[in-house]
Order: structure tokens, then C-alpha cells, then sequence
């Protein structure tokens, strides 16, 4: 008998480094799968279609959501991007643990259609160093960086919707902390359940 996979969303706002701390945990447990997401958005200098996102035109993501292929879909800074219902489950249900990164509005409808899904929310130390590590990105162009600073108060105040806050004041740490979560997690009474069930039909029922 085994578990069903873990599900596990990390989720904060752009200049967190949730990326990074996504991509350093999937490295450090390589059995943990990570999630595709599909978007609109046009690919950034190095991505690749299938690896990085499925890149689609907004037509094709329209007949996708119409399909109800959707585990999730959000529009984030005028592009959507949402998460393949099929391939989740998929995984899931040969006992994967999947391991999403998404934004707020996405990590609230996992959970309301997941229940059991864990969510952790990864928050800059301050102000001052989202909006470095924004303008360090180079990625992007100065309106988009303001238009990012401008939602991270919005984005932040969601918090309460979330298991657990990790604060990324150093990467190692935050890596650490997530690790453990995801450690704890898998340990817990009601994710066991039917493996101690199963182990006590194994013992010798008690002679009276
Ligand atoms: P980027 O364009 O920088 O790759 O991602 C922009 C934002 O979209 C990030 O906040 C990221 O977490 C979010 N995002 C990426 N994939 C998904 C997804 O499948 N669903 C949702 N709701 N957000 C996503």
C-alpha cells in the first residue's frame, strides 16, 4: 500500500524567490514532479516550450478552460497561466508528490478544489529587497517591474489563506524550511491512516 502523493503549492509574490526555492527543492528531492503550467505569456530568452511552460495562444488556452482541462486558471499581469488538470492527478494517484508554482488567486482555487493540498506562501524579509531582487531579475521592463511592486502589498495581504509562511531572507534556510514542511507533512496521522490500518491487520488479534 502506498500514499497518495503530496500536493504542493508554493505560491508569494514575484520578487520573493519562489522560483529559486521551487527549483532548489525539486534538486535536492528529485522524486517530488513539478507541474507544467500552460500560459499565453511569449517565452523569455531561454525557456522552452514544454519544459519551462506549454506556450499557447489565447485561443487555444480558451478552448482549454472551455474544455475544463483546468486544475486552475489566473490572469496574471495580462497573461493567463493555469495548471493542467490530468497530468496532476495522474501523478497523484500513483502516490507523486507534485509540486506547483503558482500565483495567489491559482494557490486559493487548489485549495478549494484540494482541500488536501499543502500551501506555502514564500515572503521577501522586506520592501527593500523584493524591489532589488525585481530590478536584479533584468528580465523584465521598468513598467512591468512597477506594475509587479505595486501588487506585491495586495499579493502579501493574502497570507491567511495559506498553511505556512517561509520568509526567504536566506536561501539555504528557506529551502530548509520548505523541506521540512513538506518532511512534516508526509508524517502526519490522517496521510497514514490506512498504511497503520493495514500494518494492524498484519499483527495477531489478542486471545482472550
Ligand atoms: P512568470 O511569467 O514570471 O513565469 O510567472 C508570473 C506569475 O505567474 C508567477 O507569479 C507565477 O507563480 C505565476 N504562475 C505560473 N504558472 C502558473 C499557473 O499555472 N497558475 C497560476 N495561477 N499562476 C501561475
Amino acid at each position: 500500500m502506498k500514499n497518495k502523493g503530496l500536493l504542493i503549492v508554493i505560491s508569494g509574490p514575484s520578487g520573493a524567490g519562489k522560483g529559486t526555492v521551487y527549483n532548489e527543492v525539486l534538486i535536492r528531492r528529485p522524486e517530488i514532479e513539478r507541474s507544467i503550467s500552460v500560459t499565453t505569456r511569449a517565452p523569455r530568452k531561454g525557456e522552452v516550450d514544454g519544459i519551462h511552460y506549454f506556450f499557447k495562444t489565447e485561443e487555444e488556452y480558451q478552448r482549454m478552460i472551455a474544455n475544463g482541462e483546468f486544475l486552475e486558471t489566473a490572469e496574471v499581469y495580462n497573461n493567463f497561466y493555469g495548471t493542467p488538470k490530468a497530468p496532476v492527478y495522474e501523478k497523484l494517484a500513483l502516490g507523486h508528490d507534485v509540486m506547483f508554482e503558482i500565483d495567489t488567486l491559482g494557490a486559493k482555487q487548489i485549495k478549494r478544489m484540494y482541500p488536501e493540498a499543502v500551501s506555502i506562501f514564500i515572503i521577501p524579509p522586506s520592501y527593500e529587497t523584493l524591489e532589488k531582487r525585481l530590478r536584479l531579475r533584468g528580465t523584465d521592463s521598468e513598467e512591468t517591474i512597477k506594475r509587479r511592486l505595486s501588487m506585491a502589498k495586495s499579493e502579501l495581504a493574502k497570507y491567511k489563506q495559506f498553511d505556512y509562511i517561509v520568509f526567504n531572507d536566506d536561501l539555504e534556510g528557506a529551502i530548509a524550511r520548505v523541506l521540512s514542511i513538506i518532511e512534516a507533512e508526509k508524517c502526519k496521522m490522517d496521510r497514514n491512516e490506512e498504511i497503520v490500518n493495514e500494518y494492524l491487520a498484519t499483527m495477531p488479534s489478542k486471545k482472550k
